[in-house]
């Protein structure tokens, strides 16, 4: 016989003390932490627990009983479902508050080495429409609201949506009315083309049996003007997908760059597919002002698959705070590590003798690569690898130990090894852009052996959402 389960705790009064570091709000209940998505510091709130581990409970909110003063009414319609803008709900300046108390927690918790005031956190003036790219998903089977089932009697008319994964759902879409992530046209093309679709019955796709033509959609955008439209199906039917191509040509003459891409795998990455161009250039242009004086601007050609800063106004920031952290005279060896396309790289070439990126993403390499001849940039070198295995000994012998070290490594950090190698080479300076203020402060913990934290400064790329990006810059002892 099973045994029956225990019903999970129902919480009453439960009073709501962080914003906690993974989106998710904190309280306290009988010494357990208690995860409640979408609360406010400052609430009080009823929660059922619907989740129960070792040493936390995930709780819903069932009732809010006292609302923080943190609270603003969140702009989004489709809050609470979506998984993008989780912090809606706070208003601005407390986000920012939050996100500055995350790197300030990480640097007291994890790296527990003297640290001088954390520098007051560089926010965006535009905390919507930030957002270059956004990719939607088509499916069959849209998650049904109350507001839907309750709507029709027996059921929706048909089950057909555009948009985004519910968080931790592979199968499950949350069809999108409004995003106020991208700037226009990005919501007009996403409603033109599923009505179209609609209309035309097309077919949506369905996760589980692989079936449905439409499958994704991707927009990006670029400061310039260029417009890149991609639309993935599930097969090639060219007369559908003609007419669809020209449908979009035709309402959104300011697309210039319009493609497409048959993808059949079971998974749905474009990686290894062809994007074939229907109409326009096969890249946008992207522009970034330089942070030398006098300096053209500098240019990035970004293909359908290239790495982009997604929020290029927050980018320029954060690139510009860890130029100034280096303080350049002019006769510097860089290294640029996790250089991406090498946007960093390009950013401070101007400004040092030399600057050597590494990166292991080949195809952001060769990006990397052309973007810098593209820039009439000839003091640059690229190099291809995991971190951990290139650098090493020889390449420090071959390329010279760097007076400066620039890296910004994904949300992991940086693997041990990499920061012994950089122990080892010594460079005057270093300057961590992170994404991860968790992997950054126990990385900086290690660098504590030679180096000290001389500046902290967070920058806000992803307004509305808990992430925040942090720059350290460490001098050596
Ligand atoms: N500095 C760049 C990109 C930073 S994102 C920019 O600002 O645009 C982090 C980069 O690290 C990604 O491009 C990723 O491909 C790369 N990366 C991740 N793990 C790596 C590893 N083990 N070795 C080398 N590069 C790695």
């Amino acid at each position: 016989m099973a045994r029956k389960k225990r019903p999970l705790p129902f919480i009453e009064d439960l009073e709501i003390i962080d914003a906690g570091s993974e989106g998710k709000a904190v309280g306290r209940y009988n010494e357990r932490v208690v995860f409640v998505p979408f609360a406010a510091p400052g609430d009080v709130v009823d929660v059922q627990v619907v989740k129960k581990k070792k040493n936390f409970f995930e709780g819903k909110i069932k009732n809010i009983k006292k609302y923080s003063q943190y609270r603003t009414e969140p702009k989004c319609s489709h809050f609470g479902l979506c998984g993008g803008c989780k912090w809606q709900h706070l208003d601005y300046e407390a986000q920012k508050f939050f996100k500055q108390k995350q790197v300030k927690d990480a640097l007291d918790r994890i790296a527990k080495i003297p640290y001088p005031e954390i520098l007051p956190i560089i926010g965006a003036e535009n905390p919507y429409y930030y957002r270059n790219k956004l990719e939607f998903t088509f499916s069959d089977r849209r998650w049904l609201t109350d507001l839907d089932i309750s709507k029709e009697n027996g059921g929706p008319e048909n089950t057909n949506g555009l948009g985004f994964h519910l968080p931790g759902m592979f199968d499950k879409i949350l069809d999108i009315e409004h995003c106020y992530l991208q700037p226009d046209p990005s919501n007009d093309i996403r409603l033109a083309i599923k009505n179209y679709a609609l209309e035309h019955g097309i077919s949506f796709h369905n996760a589980r049996t692989h079936e449905g033509l439409l499958r994704n959609l991707i927009i990006r955008n670029a400061v310039t003007g260029d417009l890149m439209v991609i639309v993935v199906f599930n097969g090639n039917e060219e007369k559908i997908i003609n007419d669809i191509m020209g449908f979009l040509g035709d309402k959104f003459p300011q697309i210039t760059s319009l493609m497409y891409v048959i993808n059949d795998k079971l998974n749905d990455s474009i990686a290894d597919r062809e994007v074939i161009l229907y109409k326009g250039k096969p890249f946008i242009m992207e522009t970034m002002k330089s942070p030398v004086e006098g300096k053209p601007d500098l240019k990035f050609k970004v293909g359908p698959l290239s790495f982009y800063q997604t929020n290029p106004e927050q980018a320029w920031k954060l690139y510009k705070t860890a130029f100034d952290f280096a303080e350049f005279k002019g006769d510097e060896l860089v290294y640029d590590l996790y250089t991406g396309t090498g946007t960093i790289a390009s950013f401070v070439a101007g400004a040092v003798k030399k600057v050597v990126g590494v990166e292991y993403v080949e195809q952001a390499v060769n990006d990397a690569k052309e973007n810098a001849e593209l820039n009439n940039i000839d003091n640059i070198e690229f190099y291809w690898g995991d971190m951990a295995k290139v650098l090493d000994k020889g390449f420090i012998e071959k390329h010279g130990r760097p007076d400066v070290l620039l890296t910004d490594p994904p949300r992991a950090g940086m693997h041990e090894k990499v920061v012994r190698e950089i122990l080892y080479m010594e460079p005057e300076k270093i300057v961590y852009v992170s994404c991860n203020p968790a992997t950054q402060a126990r990385d900086v913990a290690l660098l504590h052996e030679k180096y000290d934290i001389v500046k902290v400064q967070p920058v806000d790329m992803f307004p509305q959402t808990h992430h925040v990006e942090n720059v350290i810059l460490l001098i050596k002892r």
